[in-house]
């Protein structure tokens, strides 16, 4: 499974976007929170959410998980 993040950073729309390992999009490791492994996106959305209300999908690394 792979590794997910959510940059602690929002975006300029209030997203915090959540990545998973690899990703050309990735935050500076500072600004990453680490969400663990998870089977899909949805699933590492689901805990972002935990943390920040507003999360979702990188479109490049989970475009499944993103809506605009
Ligand atoms: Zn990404």
């Amino acid at each position: 499974m792979p590794n997910y993040c959510v940059n602690k950073n929002a975006q300029a729309n209030g997203d915090h976007e959540v990545h998973r390992d690899g990703c050309s999009y990735l935050p500076a490791p500072a600004n990453q929170h680490y969400l663990g492994n998870h089977l899909t996106c949805q699933s590492a959305v689901l805990a972002a959410k935990q943390v920040y209300r507003q999360s979702n999908g990188c479109a490049y690394c989970s475009p499944a998980c993103h809506t605009s």
